[in-house]
């Protein structure tokens, strides 16, 4: 596998994505994706949105503003909570979030850990300051929300926060969602966009930004029947590795055992752990890099009662890419408080009112699913002497690439321009004329295209091109008016 070194730097040399702001000296923790990355990104969220809300018959969606009512804030919990604690250097001034100096400096994993514990092992383990090795004053407490002023005037009764997470505004647009889409438990809701947090340290490339977009699903069921999931047998017999929270070593097991050992509460909650699960493995990561960990009691966010992270293997270790939490009740009752307005429903069986319970809460990182994506997709392969990004077909940024085989053949390129314009209606496409065929295969390799289409001097006869595929380079010949149904066939869209 790449390091994290390998991989910033191919993905500039490639137009994926690159430091924003360059021309300035860059912006730490924000990113701009390029002509290549947008298309990936694109894909990925489309693919999500899919799977997740239009083939079902049971997921909406929405898209909320960026900014809303302070008061959402406030009562979400993030004002008060949606804390790190930041170390200032007495000496250089230099500032570092305490759980990941800690980390660093003493190897000690830190999730969950509260301040004293942490205070603790600052002092057992003598940590100082990495840059100048001077003192570190006591830690404090630091909100990662970015704060904005709306209207023209700056006080602090115009202080507002662009959102740190798009879950909140599915909560507080529930009702009007539920009755204008005239859903009926159990439902869910998502949304996917732009969410921000001022991150101390930013680092690990894409993985920790200040700026980046979530996939999120707020799944609501009738409190009295959150254990019954009539799509549970679907995913019941499902295999994953698995690291539980009182457990050492990760193993196999499967989600049915995971229920009846009450490792999940509930099987909705397993259902939806196991549904992103799929979707990674679906769409090519390799088992073998994929991981469910259990969150230790102490490390569950405010709101949470249980939760589970899907994790990905990647250089610097498990990180979680998916996290997946049983919020309950918790937001709508403080929606309801803070409001004043009453936010259950009418439960038709019963013929009472219910707050409805979230048996999960899928919460996807747009840019962390991609950065999975990357890696697993990415070989140095010897053999051809370049690197193969071996993405799935629906994530590609481009689907085929089209050559004439000589580039100095009027004859030839305009036949080829031809094909290439009919087959851009279906599928994104390129066409390269420039180099060798060798060359331009690699290039093709290199950006993942997973088909290239070469059309040589016999197709100006027989009306047959080169079908040549990326993942072991067999070359087919197929009919041009068979071409774009052969494509879509062997594409596997998703
Ligand atoms: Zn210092």
């Amino acid at each position: 596998m790449a390091s994290i070194e390998e991989m910033t730097v191919f993905c500039k040399k490639k137009g994926i994505v690159f430091m924003n702001s360059e021309l300035y000296g860059g912006y730490s923790g924000f990113w701009d994706f390029g002509p290549c990355g947008v298309e990936i990104k694109n894909n990925i969220k489309s693919a999500l949105w899919r799977r997740f809300v239009q083939q079902r018959d049971d997921v909406v969606g929405l898209d909320g503003a960026i900014i809303s009512h302070p008061k959402v804030w406030q009562a979400s919990g993030h004002v008060s909570s949606f804390t790190d604690f930041l170390l200032d250097c007495t000496k250089c001034k230099m500032r570092f979030r305490a759980d990941l100096l800690l980390e660093d400096a003493a190897g000690v994993a830190t999730e969950g850990m509260r301040i004293e514990e942490i205070e603790r092992l600052l002092e057992k383990h003598k940590v100082k300051c990495p840059q100048c090795k001077g003192d570190l004053a006591t830690p404090k407490k630091f909100n990662l929300m970015l704060r904005t002023n709306v209207g023209p005037v700056e006080s602090d009764s115009s202080i507002s926060y662009l959102r740190p997470e798009t879950a909140q505004l599915i909560f507080s647009n529930m009702r009007i969602v539920v009755e204008t889409a005239r859903l009926k438990l159990p439902f869910g809701i998502a949304q996917t966009g732009k969410a921000f947090r001022n991150e101390i340290s930013p680092r690990d490339f894409l993985f920790r930004s200040r700026e980046f977009e979530q996939f999120e699903i707020e799944y609501f069921v009738n409190p009295s029947k959150k254990n019954t999931c009539p799509f549970f047998r679907e995913i019941e017999d499902m295999e994953a590795n698995v690291l539980l929270a009182d457990e050492k070593e990760m193993r196999k097991t499967t989600f049915k055992k995971m229920v009846s050992t009450g490792k999940f509460a509930t099987e909705w909650h397993a259902y939806w752990v196991a549904s992103f699960y799929r979707f990674f493995t679906d769409y090519g990561i390799k088992a073998k890099n994929l991981r469910l960990r259990e969150h230790h009691k102490e490390e569950l966010a405010h709101y949470a009662s249980a939760c589970f992270d899907i994790e990905y293997n990647f250089p610097f270790g498990w990180k979680e890419i998916h996290g997946n939490a049983d919020r309950g009740i918790f937001d709508l009752e403080q929606h309801m408080k803070f409001s004043g307005k009453d936010l259950s429903l009418f439960d038709e069986e019963t013929k009472s009112k219910i707050v409805p319970y979230v048996a999960s809460e899928p919460s996807q990182g747009i840019e962390r699913a991609m950065l999975a994506f990357l890696f697993d997709a990415y070989d140095d392969d010897k053999e051809r002497g370049n690197i193969v990004l071996r993405l799935h077909p629906a994530l590609a940024s481009t689907k085929v690439a089209v050559f004439p085989l000589v580039s100095n053949k009027e004859e030839l390129t305009s036949f080829t321009r031809n094909v290439y314009s009919k087959l851009k209606r279906e599928f994104s496409c390129s066409y390269d004329q420039s180099g060798s065929i060798g060359r331009r295969y690699a290039r093709a390799d290199e950006i993942g295209i997973p088909f290239c289409v070469t059309v040589d001097f016999d197709s100006l006869n027989d009306s047959t091109v080169t079908v040549r595929n990326r993942d072991d380079t067999t070359q087919i010949r197929v009919k041009i008016n068979e071409l774009a149904a052969h494509l879509a066939a062997v594409m596997n869209n998703g």
